[in-house]
């Protein structure tokens, strides 16, 4: 059997100060300085008045569950050891109009589209780097 394995992240100038903020266990949000609207995904102009005045913002993983789905099938890679496993996609309260995926751990029953949740910053160890995930569990 293959090793089985994460899959990295694969940064872009764009997206760069996510990850960096995720390794040093924050969750940062591209916020624009004119008007003050965060978005995601990242982008070079707001995309609410169109300023290049964009900032990275640290903001709190609390959130509510926006819609979810389980995944049963195989990927190969190293989330097959928790199949069947919930992506969720999440509103971030400090961050309105921003929703986020990530893995949704220690459901107890199935998930309810409105629950509370927070997220985790998981730590990945891959060989020679580290990075992090965000993950969300109930709140
Ligand atoms: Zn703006």
């Amino acid at each position: 059997m293959p090793q089985l394995r994460h899959p990295r992240p694969q940064p872009t100038p764009l997206d760069t100060p996510y990850w960096d903020g995720l390794a040093e266990g924050m969750l940062r949000i591209q916020k624009c300085a004119e008007c003050g609207t965060y978005q995601w995904y990242p982008r070079p102009l707001c995309s609410n008045c169109y300023s290049e005045q964009l900032e990275w913002e640290p903001v709190a993983t609390a959130g509510t569950l926006y819609s979810y789905t389980v995944t049963h099938q195989r990927t190969g890679f190293a989330f097959d050891e928790s199949l069947p496993f919930v992506v969720a996609v999440v509103d971030i309260t400090e961050a309105p109009g921003v929703r986020l995926t990530g893995l949704l751990r220690d459901i107890p029953g199935d998930p309810k589209p409105g629950m509370p949740v927070r997220g985790i910053i998981k730590t990945i160890e891959a060989g020679d780097s580290t990075y992090g995930v965000l993950e969300f569990v109930p709140a």
